[in-house]
């Protein structure tokens, strides 16, 4: 829905400022979450759950205020429905924020209170596991609600989502190496990648496997060497990795790493890695990166596995099934890139047009009315009747 802008009317969104953001970001649903009592100030935003319901980590943060909190709470669900919606998954977007410092404002009942205002929603709303977040807080969140996701596998869940996101990110850059080189091989390739922790380990391993150099770079040394000894990558200073002669740049620790300063610095064919928020500005750094020939593999595309194994616990949990469906990553963003290509536009806004085009789409198929149970039921008759 267009925001109110007539200001003739009284119910113009000037005098609703709240409204007003929601409508700007399109959001169905803001609900903010206090319990006094234990100090519990958090805010749950779902996006569109036009395509099922809205999934999407809880982050712990020591945010400044609630506007800070409130624009990153509303920026980062949408992203979970584009995120969802070009997986193929029937998932919406949403997210939630919790206010307060990780180091030392856990408790249990905070985190049940938490849960108590998750399980309010009905499942319109799955939470997971998010910056600032354990596994343990996850465990006191369900036992208020069953509404949660990446639970550790003793329990039912998916456990560490590390493993499947790299699968991905692996697969990802297949399908960039194909469309820049005509060849999925990486054998020979030259690979940089930013940051020596979870994901960075497992796709080191898969590229070294199949034979690619590797430089690597991290803040900590201690643990950018072990990982370099295990697949014989070069170890370069955290601010020399944009510099290195390389094809590939991997983002693999965070965001907004491409940007004014480093963008000069890149010489590179493809740039594809699990970072959020790789870009600093997406339009402006997607456009000079479609200029100098670099393809971008967008970030909520390219590191869907994560999302796609939380998903998988919805219907019961298998690994080898949700990292099956972390390779299909690899058509999804060929098909992206060649979008791109043929409308002569940056990756970026081809995997937007694409996620938005399936959402509007199924909300299309979607409007005729059906009632599942009462044609069942009907069905069922008529089979007995015969
Ligand atoms: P991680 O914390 O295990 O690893 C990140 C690594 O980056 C750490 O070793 C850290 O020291 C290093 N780092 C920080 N600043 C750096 C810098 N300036 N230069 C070089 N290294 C630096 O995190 P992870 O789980 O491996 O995730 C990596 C990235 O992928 C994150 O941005 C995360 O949000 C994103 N991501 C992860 C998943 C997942 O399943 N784990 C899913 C989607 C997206």
């Amino acid at each position: 829905m267009p925001a109110n802008t007539d200001e003739s009317n009284e119910y113009n969104n000037k005098n609703f400022p709240l409204f007003n953001k929601l409508d700007s970001y399109e959001h169905e649903q803001i609900v903010l979450c206090s319990e006094p009592a234990v100090g519990l100030k958090a805010i749950i935003a779902i996006h569109d759950t036009t395509l099922g319901p809205a999934l999407g980590g809880v982050r712990m943060w020591p945010y400044k205020n609630e506007h800070e909190a409130l624009r990153d709470v509303l920026r980062l669900s949408r992203g979970m429905t584009y995120k969802a919606a070009i997986s193929g998954l029937n998932l919406g977007g949403g997210k939630a924020v919790i206010i307060g410092d990780s180091r030392k404002d856990k408790s249990e009942p905070l985190f049940r209170a938490f849960g108590r205002y998750v399980d309010s929603l009905g499942g319109r709303y799955i939470t997971a596991e998010d910056v600032g977040m354990e596994v343990q807080n996850m465990e006191w969140i369900n036992m208020e609600t069953k509404y949660v996701t990446g639970l550790p596998q003793a329990i039912g869940g998916s456990g560490d989502p590390s493993p499947v996101t790299a699968n991905g990110i692996y697969t990802g850059i297949k399908a960039c190496a194909k469309k820049a080189y005509g060849t999925d091989s990486l054998e020979g390739r030259r690979v940089a990648i930013q940051g020596a922790g979870n994901v960075s380990s497992h796709l080191s391993h898969s590229l070294h496997q199949e034979g690619a150099q590797l430089i690597l770079s991290d803040i900590y040394e201690d643990k950018v060497n072990a990982l370099a000894e295990e697949v014989g990558a070069e170890v370069v200073a955290p601010d020399e990795i944009y510099k290195q002669e390389m094809d590939i740049f991997s983002p693999c620790a965070l965001g907004g790493v491409v940007n004014d300063d480093t963008i000069e610095q890149l010489d590179c064919d493809i740039i594809a890695g699990s970072a959020n928020n790789v870009l600093d500005d997406e339009n402006k750094h997607g456009q000079m990166l479609q200029e100098r020939n670099i393809i971008y593999a967008p970030d909520y595309v390219i590191n869907a596995g994560g999302l796609i194994n939380v998903a998988g616990e919805l219907e019961g949990y298998n690994k080898d099934r949700a990292r099956n469906r972390a390779s299909d990553i690899y058509s999804t963003l060929f098909d992206i890139l060649t979008y791109a290509e043929d409308h002569d536009t940056t990756t970026i806004s081809a995997s937007n047009t694409l996620a938005e085009k399936r959402i509007h789409d199924v909300g299309e198929i979607q409007k005729r009315y059906t009632s599942e149970s009462s044609l069942s039921g009907h069905i069922g008759e008529l089979y007995q009747n015969m």
